[in-house]
C-alpha cells in the first residue's frame, strides 16, 4: 500500500481533485453508511500505523483548535493568568465555539507540542477518521484531505475500494 506522505503534492493534488471529492462526497451519501464506517475505520488502522503525526504537525499548523472551559482552566494555569484573562488574550469566537486563535498553534514548538499531555480533546481525536458519522462528517473530510496525510490517504483508499470512477 502506498503512502502520499508530501504535504506540499497533497495540496497539489487537492486542488486538481476538488471536483471529484465533491463527487464523491455525493455518491458516499448513496451508500450503507454503517458499511462505510467498517471500511474506513479498516482504513484508518493501517494507515496510522504508516504515518508519524510528530513528523508532520500540519493540523497543529493549519486549523485552530476548539476549547472547552475546562480546557481553557487547563491552558491559563499553565500560562500563570487567569481563564478569563487567557480567554481575552488567545482566543476567538468560531460559529458560536471557543477556539485558540492563534495559526499555527501558540504551543507548536517545531512539530512538537509543548503541551502535549494537556492538549486539548481535539488534538487528541483529530481527524476523526476512528470515529463513526464518516459519511455526515464528509463535507469536513474534503477539507482536511488538503491538509492531513491520513485523510487524504483514507479518501483515495476508500475511492479505489469502493470503485468510484475517479477523473483526476
Ligand atoms: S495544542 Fe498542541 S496538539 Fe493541539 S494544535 Fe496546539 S500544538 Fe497541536
Ligand atoms: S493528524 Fe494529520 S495533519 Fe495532523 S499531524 Fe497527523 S497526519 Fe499530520
Amino acid at each position: 500500500m502506498y503512502i502520499e506522505r508530501n504535504l506540499s503534492k497533497i495540496k497539489k493534488l487537492a486542488a486538481i481533485r476538488e471536483d471529484d471529492n465533491y463527487r464523491f462526497r455525493a455518491f458516499l451519501k448513496g451508500k450503507d453508511r454503517e458499511k462505510i464506517d467498517r471500511i474506513v475505520h479498516r482504513l484508518h488502522k493501517k494507515i496510522i500505523t504508516q504515518i508519524d503525526c510528530s513528523t508532520c504537525a500540519n493540523c497543529c499548523s493549519c486549523l485552530t483548535t476548539e476549547v472547552s472551559e475546562t480546557e481553557i482552566n487547563v491552558l491559563a494555569h499553565l500560562e500563570n493568568m487567569s481563564p478569563e484573562e487567557f480567554q481575552d488574550a488567545y482566543c476567538e469566537m468560531q460559529l458560536g465555539d471557543i477556539c485558540l486563535e492563534d495559526m499555527p498553534c501558540r504551543y507548536l514548538n517545531g512539530k512538537s507540542c509543548s503541551i502535549y499531555e494537556n492538549r486539548p480533546e481535539q488534538c487528541k481525536t483529530f481527524p476523526y477518521t476512528h470515529k463513526p458519522g464518516f459519511v455526515s462528517r464528509s463535507l469536513g473530510m474534503i477539507r482536511y484531505y488538503e491538509i492531513c496525510p491520513i485523510v487524504f490517504n483514507l479518501m483515495e483508499m476508500l475511492k479505489e475500494e469502493l470503485e468510484f470512477r475517479r477523473r483526476f
